[in-house]
């Protein structure tokens, strides 16, 4: 939330209510942050999120700066550059460029393992959900471990993921359920018997990986034909082209550092007065409710401290309760 401050030492200026003659509204864009002549702000508790589209943030449009004292250049007020500290945290990493990839688009798949491969060495290991978009994959499991992988693609390295999509199957277990699977269904073509063993969208994916022919009956199936479809569907590697720009991220980790910050109290140590909180600060947590908890947190600590300072009782012993 953008805070106003209608006292006559305003230390937010609105730019439409500075231009319209007023100090005091609640609902407008804030523009910039004017410390007092002596230094600090005025008690000002700030919380402007994060510059993704995906929230309500009209920040394209206003920039907000931290001027008016030495020290706060060290600040960004959320719109740190996203060439410096911002770290995306996407919605939808990036893929291949395979036209049969895009085909699953819209497929979730559950219970799946998934590693991450970075420069040829495993970074990271999950299990759970999956899915596919347009532009590549997502869930809950990618955005786990997007800011590594966004790190990685900035550091150009080649980054893999490789999908378990049999995680409960061991390879020999695996292999006998495929033999088992195609001597029961041997008159059949091998584009019906997969639909038994991954999603209908998948199969064509499956197909085109394994080097199969779609038409082809199962009981022609060979042994290598057999082991490439074992390895696909225990190590299906996508390699990671790239990933969605800051304006979708849903999580940016936005910019402030928290040693720029008082951990009790929220105000920032560049600019006293200054109480700073949520994403406009340089952290991040998984999905699932953390980030925003973040945000709670920090909020009502900001907003508690602030308006403790400014009527005298805030206090570096006691905490606030
Ligand atoms: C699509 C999406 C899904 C998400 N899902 C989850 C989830 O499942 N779990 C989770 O923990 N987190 C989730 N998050 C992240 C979470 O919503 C944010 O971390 C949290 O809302 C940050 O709170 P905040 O108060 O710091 O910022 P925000 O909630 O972004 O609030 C900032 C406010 O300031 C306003 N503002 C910005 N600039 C200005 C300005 N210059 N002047 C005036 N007002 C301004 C904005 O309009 C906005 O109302 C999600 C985010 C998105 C975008």
């Amino acid at each position: 939330m953008g805070t106003m401050n209608d006292t006559p030492s305003t230390s937010i200026e609105c730019g439409t209510c500075v231009a319209a003659g007023t100090t005091a509204c609640t609902d407008c864009i804030v523009t910039h942050l004017l410390a007092n002549d002596d230094g600090p702000v005025d008690f000002v508790p700030v919380a402007l999120g994060s510059p993704s589209d995906t929230g309500a943030a009209p920040v394209d449009d206003a920039p907000v700066d931290i001027r008016g004292h030495p020290a706060a250049q060290g600040h960004r007020g959320g719109r740190a550059d996203p060439g410096d500290r911002v770290i995306e945290l996407f919605r939808r990493a990036g893929l291949v460029d395979e036209p049969v990839v895009r085909a699953m688009a819209g497929l979730d798949l559950k219970n799946v393992g998934m590693r991450i491969y970075v420069d040829g060495k495993r970074r990271a290991s999950d299990f759970g959900e999956v899915g596919f978009t347009r532009f590549g994959i997502g869930g809950p499991v990618v955005l786990t471990h997007s800011r590594m992988v966004v790190d990685a693609l900035r550091a150009n390295r080649k980054v893999v993921v490789s999908l378990d999509l049999k995680p409960a199957l061991d390879e020999n277990k695996l292999d006998s359920r495929l033999q088992r699977d195609f001597h029961e269904r041997r008159e059949e073509r091998i584009d019906s018997v997969l639909r038994g063993l991954v999603p209908r969208e998948m199969v064509e994916t499956c197909l085109h990986f394994c080097d199969i022919d779609a038409a082809k009956n199962a009981r022609l199936i060979d042994g290598r034909e057999r082991m490439r479809m074992r390895r696909w569907l225990k190590d299906f590697r996508l390699d990671i082209s790239g990933h969605r720009p800051l304006a979708e991220a849903i999580v940016t980790a936005g910019g402030i550092p928290p040693a720029e910050i008082t951990p009790h109290t929220m105000e920032s140590t560049l600019v006293r007065g200054l109480y700073l909180c949520g994403e406009l600060l340089d952290i991040d947590g998984d999905t699932g409710g953390y980030n925003l908890q973040a945000a709670f947190s920090t909020g009502w600590l900001a907003g508690r401290s602030a308006a403790a300072a400014d009527a005298g009782t805030l206090s570096a012993d006691k905490p606030l309760s």
